[in-house]
């Protein structure tokens, strides 16, 4: 069985009072039913310079760490401005986002430079959350199985499948990521099975295994019927990850998977 996973990626928001505030509300909230964290698999990415002392903030809790980044060079080296997967690993991140929607429509960051900071990521032991998606023209002209077959298959080209089985996939419709409008659960539950079945393709087993994120203005009050969708395995949550009870709640939706 999958154990779903629902992570928050903080984005640019958050300084030393706020992350301890809402560190300390989502452990409190967890803290209250110890089945959720049994359940479901939690994690927070704050921004690179919060990441040391969120780590301490969430050392006795179930919560985990990611950043929202890396580079795609192994490093060390002359790479000024960029944070190396070891880095990261250093601080204590277990996860790390790759080829977030932001930093490849406000970044430019390619297929090709994302596979590499996938394998970046791994190189370094985290667990690359590579998150894919089509924007809402692609969609109108029916290319969205297309375009997350390229993003995903531009990873398995580079890593091969086996390196799926150390690995996240968050399909995130760029219509959906901080517009408040979401997916249906079937518009996901479709993509969600044809990344599965692209996998299957190639190893049935990491198919099985793999965790499937949806990400795209997931809030408490659509999580539960998101997450009942068979492969929805949890939630890249943005906006609704900084508020800490709405968070918990969304946890306790995918926890009841
Ligand atoms: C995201 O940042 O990946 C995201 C899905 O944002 P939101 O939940 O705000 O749409």
């Amino acid at each position: 069985m999958r154990k779903p996973l629902v992570a928050g990626n903080w984005k640019m928001h958050g300084s030393h009072a706020t992350n301890a505030a809402l560190v300390g509300g989502i452990a409190t909230g967890l803290a209250r039913d110890a089945q959720l964290a049994a359940h479901c698999d939690v994690a927070i990415f704050p921004t690179f310079v919060h990441l040391e002392s969120v780590a301490a903030l969430a050392a006795a809790t179930p919560i985990a760490l990611g950043a929202q980044d890396c580079c795609a060079e192994h490093g060390p080296g002359a790479y000024t401005g960029e944070v190396a997967a070891s880095s990261l690993q250093e601080l204590g991140c277990r996860y790390v986002l790759v080829g977030h929607s932001e930093r490849r429509a406000l970044y430019g960051e390619s297929d090709e430079l994302v596979a590499r900071k996938f394998l970046a990521a791994q190189a370094a032991g985290l667990v690359p959350v590579l998150c894919v998606g089509e924007t809402l023209a692609e969609r109108d002209r029916d290319e969205t199985h297309a375009v997350v077959a390229r993003q995903l298959g531009a990873v398995l080209e580079r890593a091969g499948v086996a390196a799926l089985a150390r690995a996240v996939v968050a399909y995130e419709p760029v219509w959906a990521i901080g517009t408040g409008r979401t997916a249906t659960p079937e518009q996901a539950q479709d993509v969600h099975a044809f990344v599965r079945g692209r996998i299957a393709a190639l190893d049935g087993n990491i198919a099985g295994s793999v965790r499937l994120l949806y990400g795209g203005s997931v809030k408490a009050s659509n999580a539960l019927e998101l997450c009942s969708m068979p492969d929805v395995d949890g939630g890249l949550v943005g906006g609704a990850s900084l508020n800490a009870e709405e968070f918990v709640a969304i946890v306790a939706a995918a926890a009841r998977k």
